[in-house]
């Protein structure tokens, strides 16, 4: 049942001439999906809408081919097949009940238009402004005549939103594209009436949004994504000029590394304040993001007369059933948003997004997963789990929903595995949400059972008399610097100096002064282990061969704060170095361009650059196929890193997919090879 403080939550809300039945807003958000997987894309948005969000928006969706961001997927709406495409998410988002809107988007000079290679419109001569990709050629500079076009276009993309039957269409303010060119001073130095004053760099977006409203009119409410922070004031200003335009503010804040920010640096709720403030200014209802998942925080917001309405994209990625679990008054199920920014990166990598915590995210029409709900298997099996890492747990929760009976074994006194590990390091507290959700999924069933402090043998499981085995017994950092760019490792190594990565995730003592760490990993890892040790009281030296340190994490919008946070605990970076001799007293590096080589003294180098998978037990059980028939065995599968190593996210879906997968003849490549073919129907 409901908790009454949550009630506010659920009442509906007027947005212009439509009306949301709650508070929960599905704010637009990347999917990696975009005009080419519609129904990929319609799938996920439809089981948003199912889990109870009154609103369910699109990503960014271009109004016409001079904003084209191809390779990085986008929606779009350029023509009637476009309306067909939107129109399979609408009816599905109509069909629980909940709004529909489209974020109509003008790239400017932050693309450059690989796909339909027609030059990008900027307003000024310069390269592409997304410094991520480092594409050549410039946009276009705008004259009086495009933006002429640009408002037509705006026009007609509104009137086709319309046509796909969208209850909420946007004009889109910030996150550096062209209406935000024009809000900065710095970049908008034109001298007509759209520059020079704020009252001429609002114009365009006024007008937008004034004709937006001429053509929706009565249908449909028009929304404004617009960025204020306090460090800004003339944000405020500018918000002031268009206060009560728009039917419902989307606002969020200058930095996306705060609105999108990743939890090692960034909590829930830190657009409060900024939010506030503009709040106070407007009679219009107010929508903002927070990665919030606690629904006090979100009532007392709206108690707070903070905002109208609760943003997500994370939160509602993580958990698309976060609002009818508040509704149902069940909290401790809501599957907590990490912060990992894994969904992201995956939508910067072109491939459809993905989530640590939810397995099921992107794939709804592909294999037909849903959040909440699994098949019954329709004979139970009894099944030993070893190993109660992410993928073991995983693995564990859904085979008991199932309906199996199994028994899940972990070697340590702590369950969780890396996860439980990971999270004593620094920033990543969070993470404990992935083994806690499943910990308390795990306790309500009846036919699970869990045994800490039980390391299983081959001769310990046979003796179970269980059918099935998954082996998650994860992995181990390897010592011996074999990785992306050697295929030999160290050359010549001195083991007394060589540290194990899982040493620092152990927690032991370190008897060593200065210590070398050899990133060739490339995401989070090498980074907060740098910190732990300097916390630790070791001088740190991190060494990578390429140009920056925790590459991945430009994908998951670490890589900034990270650095710098590197920089600040007075951790030296060198950067386009291997090591591959280490030596009593010292590491040999080389630079990957010249092969000049270096030596730098140290007590000790922990080399992050392969993980090696825990598989002898797997290796035991597999060698003794007559035994494991005479035990009544049918299947031993490896599964998460012990199959083979990634992030955690990989981890669960691993656990997830066996569960879902056992017992069945599977063909791999006609199960997992489905995709959306233009040229088919199927
Ligand atoms: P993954 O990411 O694939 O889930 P982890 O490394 O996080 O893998 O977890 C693996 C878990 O398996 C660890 O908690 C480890 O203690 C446990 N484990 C490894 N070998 C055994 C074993 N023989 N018996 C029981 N548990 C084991
Ligand atoms: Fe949250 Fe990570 Fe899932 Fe993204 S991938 S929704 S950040 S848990």
């Amino acid at each position: 049942m409901r908790n009454p403080r949550h009630d506010i939550l659920f009442d509906p809300i007027q947005l212009g001439p439509v009306t949301a039945k709650n508070r929960f807003y599905q704010v637009p958000h990347c999917t990696g999906m975009g005009w080419r997987r519609p129904k990929t894309l319609a799938a996920m948005r439809q089981v948003k809408a199912e889990g109870g969000w009154g609103v369910v928006n699109t990503e960014y969706c271009s109004i016409h081919p001079t904003s084209d961001n191809d390779a990085y997927p986008f929606c779009a709406l350029w023509d009637q097949e476009d309306i067909a495409a939107h129109h399979l998410m609408t009816s599905a988002v109509h069909k629980h009940g909940a709004l529909a809107g489209v974020e109509l988007w003008i790239g400017g000079g932050m693309v450059v238009n690989l796909g339909t290679r027609i030059p990008a419109l900027g307003l000024r001569n310069r390269p592409q402004t997304d410094f991520t990709v480092l594409n050549p050629g410039q946009n276009r500079q705008i004259d009086k005549q495009d933006i002429q076009n640009i408002r037509a276009w705006h026009r007609n993309a509104a009137k086709l939103a319309l046509e796909a039957e969208f209850d909420i269409v946007y004009v889109y303010a910030t996150h550096g594209y062209l209406l935000s060119e024009f809000l900065n001073p710095e970049t908008n130095t034109r001298s007509d009436e759209y520059g020079g004053s704020l009252e001429n760099r609002v114009r365009l977006i006024r007008e937008l949004i004034e004709e937006t409203k001429e053509i929706v009119e009565g249908k449909a409410a028009v929304a404004t994504r617009f960025s204020i922070g306090l460090e800004d004031a003339e944000s405020y200003d500018a918000f002031g000029l268009l206060s009560d335009l728009p039917d419902v503010w989307d606002l969020t804040v200058p930095d996306y590394s705060v609105e999108m920010g990743n939890s090692r640096f960034v909590k829930e709720a830190a657009l409060t304040n900024s939010v506030e403030k503009a709040k106070a200014m407007t009679s219009k209802p107010v929508v903002a993001v927070g990665r919030f998942t606690s629904p006090d925080t979100m009532a007392q917001l709206l108690k707070d007369g903070v905002q109208d309405m609760i943003g997500a994209a994370r939160p509602s990625i993580a958990d698309p059933f976060i609002p009818n679990k508040i509704d149902a008054g069940q909290i401790e199920d809501i599957r907590e948003c990490i912060g990992c920014n894994v969904c992201y990166a995956h939508d910067s990598l072109g491939v459809p997004i993905r989530c640590t915590q939810n397995p099921t995210m992107g794939e709804e029409w592909r294999l037909g997963w849903h959040p909440e709900k699994v098949k019954r298997a329709p004979k139970p099996q009894k099944v030993l789990v070893v190993g109660a890492g992410p993928a073991g747990l995983e693995a564990t929760r859904v085979l008991g929903e199932m309906g199996h009976n199994v028994l899940l074994a972990e070697a340590d006194r702590t369950l969780g595995g890396r996860v439980t590990k990971e999270a004593k390091l620094p920033g990543l507290s969070e993470w404990t949400r992935v083994r806690d959700w499943r910990l308390t999924q795990i306790d309500k069933l009846a036919t699970v059972e869990v045994f800490p402090q039980s390391p299983m043998t081959a001769e310990s499981i046979k003796e179970l008399d269980v059918s099935h085995v998954f082996i998650a017994t994860g992995a181990k950092w390897a010592k011996d610097a074999i990785g992306r760019h050697s295929d030999v490792g160290f050359t010549r190594s001195d083991p007394k100096m060589i540290i194990a990565g899982d040493t620092i995730l152990d927690g032991s003592p370190i008897d060593a002064s200065k210590i070398v760490i050899y990133d060739d990993d490339h995401y989070y890892f090498g980074s907060v282990c740098a910190l732990e040790l300097r916390k630790r009281g070791h001088e740190v030296v991190l060494v990578t061969p390429v140009g920056r340190v925790c590459g991945w994490g430009a994908y998951t919008d670490e890589q900034e704060a990270s650095t710098n946070a590197l920089i600040n605990a007075g951790i030296e970076i060198i950067t386009n170095k291997t090591i591959d001799n280490v030596t009593s007293g010292g590491a040999e590096l080389c630079c990957v361009f010249s092969n000049n080589r270096s030596t730098i003294a140290c007590d000790a180098v922990v080399p992050l650059t392969r993980k090696i998978p825990v598989t002898d037990l797997y290796d035991d059980l597999i060698s003794d196929e007559n035994g494991c028939r005479a035990a009544g065995l049918q299947s031993v599968a490896r599964i998460g890193d012990a199959e083979a190593p990634s992030i955690i996210a990989a981890a669960i879906h691993s656990g997830y997919r066996a569960a879902i997968d056992l017992g069945q003849d599977i063909d791999l490549a006609q199960r997992y090879g489905r995709r959306e073919h233009p040229a088919t129907t199927r």
